[in-house]
């Protein structure tokens, strides 16, 4: 079971520069809109964040058989980016897991 990452919940990853990485923390903001974990609603692959390194970061992996507007959720442990590195999702909901 793999927590579903939801609207509010948070990925860290690595902004890569020509001066070198920087981590970044990026805060989900934008997720299916008919299905709710705990009032908020499930992050989904295509689901937008705010990196703390100035971009804006898009889920790119989640769940192959759990989907919300057809779309795979984003668990735990997924993987997103932004424009210069990847990120992976860090919190989720306890009591909504995938398998
Ligand atoms: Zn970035």
């Amino acid at each position: 079971m793999s927590a579903i990452s939801r609207v509010s919940d948070i990925g860290i990853g690595i902004h890569y520069t020509p001066d070198g990485p920087i981590p970044y923390v990026t805060t989900f903001i934008d997720g299916a809109q008919r299905v709710g974990a705990e009032d908020l609603n499930m992050m989904i692959v295509t689901g937008i964040g705010i990196g703390s390194c100035g971009d804006s970061t898009t889920a790119t992996q989640g769940a192959p058989k759990i989907g919300s507007n057809n779309k795979n959720v984003h668990r735990v442990g997924d993987m997103g980016t932004c424009p210069s590195g990847k990120y992976v999702s860090l919190t989720g909901s306890p009591k909504i897991g995938s398998k």
